[in-house]
């Protein structure tokens, strides 16, 4: 005779299975009626891939910074902001893929962008041997009222997606954005470092004290945004203060 308890685990098998089977059509149900498609290129996704195709993953402009003893990104930096290292991985241009990724990361709802990304520039960074010794990673905050708008921080997304390569933590709420930035277009480079200046303080200073910390951004272009940011960092106390950014213009 058999034993109830096999039955009940037959029972139980054969149950799973059958889950597992409408769960798979429903999946691929959705994907026939709303298919995923790459962010840079609008290619529809296959199973594996996410956010980006394998075609754009293996031609994304990197900058290659990592392989520099000084890198351009740390030359902008050079007499504004005492680093200890930067890098950037990506190049954009105008109209660009590199572009059209972060505009959806930015403003399309699409931040898991900014993670994939992040996780991809974090194990190019970790293979380098760069920022090993990162205690805490920082994204450069919105103003509240963009903030509410947008409901995301994209910086936020890519710091995460850093951080899990990195083995590190995440701190969102101590640096804070007291204004939005002021529009800046027009106004020289020391014009626009004074500008942004009172944009960010911090909530808990103390907490920075003695650590080391890589400020996130996604885009680096003059560095004023990030050299404030950094600043506040370093009166903060930081001992050691990196800065890493998804993108530059090539
Ligand atoms: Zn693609």
């Amino acid at each position: 005779m058999v034993q109830p308890h096999i039955i009940l685990q037959t029972a139980y098998n054969v149950l799973q299975l059958v889950c597992k089977e409408v769960l798979s059509y429903l999946v691929d149900f959705f994907d026939f009626f709303f298919p995923k498609l790459c962010a840079g290129c609008d290619a529809h996704l296959r199973s594996g891939e996410t956010d980006l195709c394998l075609m754009c993953i293996f031609q994304l402009p990197k900058t290659y910074f990592w392989d520099y003893d000084v890198n351009p990104i740390e030359k902008l930096f050079r007499g504004r902001l005492k680093i200890d290292g930067a890098c950037v991985y990506l190049y954009f241009q105008k109209g660009g893929k590199v572009q059209q990724m972060l505009h959806r990361m930015k403003y399309k709802g699409q931040p898991q962008i900014g993670k994939h990304l992040g996780i991809m520039f974090a194990h190019q960074l970790v293979t380098k041997g760069k920022f090993l010794d990162v205690d805490v990673i920082v994204p450069v905050p919105l103003h509240h009222t963009r903030m509410t708008r947008r409901g995301y921080n994209q910086s936020m997304f890519i710091a995460r997606g850093m951080a899990e390569v990195m083995h590190c933590r995440v701190d969102g709420r101590t640096l804070v954005r007291n204004h939005a930035t002021l529009t800046q277009t027009k106004k020289s480079r020391y014009d626009r470092s004074t500008n942004v200046e009172s944009v960010f303080g911090c909530e808990h200073p103390e907490f920075f004290k003695g650590k080391h910390v890589l400020l996130v951004d996604d885009v680096v272009t003059t560095g004023s945004t990030l050299e404030a940011a950094g600043r506040v960092l370093l009166e903060a106390g930081v001992a050691k203060l990196y800065i890493a950014a998804l993108a530059c213009p090539d």
